[in-house]
């Protein structure tokens, strides 16, 4: 694992708490990695002699090296999210990876289904950028799980790939809608319940909480034997 150096290029409020951040690279000037893969950074924690540890998935796709994408929530009072809101273009910061054994594997000709609920998203885009350029005609599925109208974003991005890629589904389920909401409704696990006929032909990725990583698991389990690669970001 390398240190890298970096540079706040863009920072963009998604939502009233998820926000993304550029980095470019100084030093070393380009980061090489596999899709879905994380950087680490060590953060000072109040009341702590030594930093602490966080890890954030790079969310743009690995052909663009010479600069980043992370996507995360504010966690108030926690030491990682908050050191990184703290960041404003053109500040410096510096960080350790590529890490991970959550990225995109070579899975013969199995279709794809990402499974992911907040911040979650952060790896599978990657991995879904990664993959529509190295295969564009494998079918791939995305269910995403967020709570509220006020917690979606990337919704534009989302469907202007899938108008040109016709072998990409994206599905966003909410699971606390506001009235008015038009989509599906509950979480990503009705979606699997409800869309999934066989896993024969499929290998899944999920990233989220620990609950849907176990619940979906289980869900798809319960469908037959086929690769379920997870990332667990938190423990619920
Ligand atoms: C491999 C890996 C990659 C990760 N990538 C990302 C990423 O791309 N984007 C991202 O937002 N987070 C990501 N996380 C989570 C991230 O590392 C931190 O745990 C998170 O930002 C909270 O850290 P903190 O120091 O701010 O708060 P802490 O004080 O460490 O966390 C306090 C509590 O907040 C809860 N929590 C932690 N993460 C979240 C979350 N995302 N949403 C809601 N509650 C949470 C947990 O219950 C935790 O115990 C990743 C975690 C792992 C293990």
């Amino acid at each position: 694992m390398n240190t890298f150096t970096a540079e706040v290029t863009c920072i963009q409020d998604l939502t009233h708490d998820v926000r993304a951040i550029e980095l470019r690279l100084l030093e070393p000037d380009s980061l090489s990695f596999k899709a879905g893969q994380f950087v680490s950074f060590e953060v000072p924690k109040e009341g702590q002699p030594r930093p602490v540890t966080r890890p954030y998935s790079i969310a743009s796709p690995p052909g663009q090296r010479d600069r980043i994408l992370l996507v995360l929530n504010l966690v108030q009072g926690g030491p990682g999210s908050e050191y990184l809101f703290s960041l404003r273009e053109g500040s410096r910061t510096s960080f350790k990876g590529p890490a991970g054994a959550f990225y995109l594997r070579d899975d013969g000709a199995r279709d794809l289904l990402f499974v992911a609920t907040g911040t979650g998203i952060a790896p599978l885009r990657s991995m879904i950028l990664a993959q529509l350029q190295r295969e564009p005609n494998r079918p791939v599925t995305l269910f995403w799980g967020l709570r509220s109208q006020q917690d979606l974003y990337w919704q534009d991005e989302w469907a202007a790939l899938a108008a040109i890629h016709s072998n990409l589904t994206v599905v966003t389920t909410l699971s606390r809608p506001e009235p008015g909401w038009q989509g599906p409704t509950g979480r990503v696990t009705t979606l699997v319940d409800e869309r999934v006929r066989s896993v024969a032909n499929l290998a899944v990725y999920l990233c989220g909480g620990s609950g849907m990583i176990k619940d979906v698991t289980a869900r798809i389990n319960a469908k037959g034997l086929c690769p379920v690669y997870r990332e667990k970001y938190y423990d619920e």
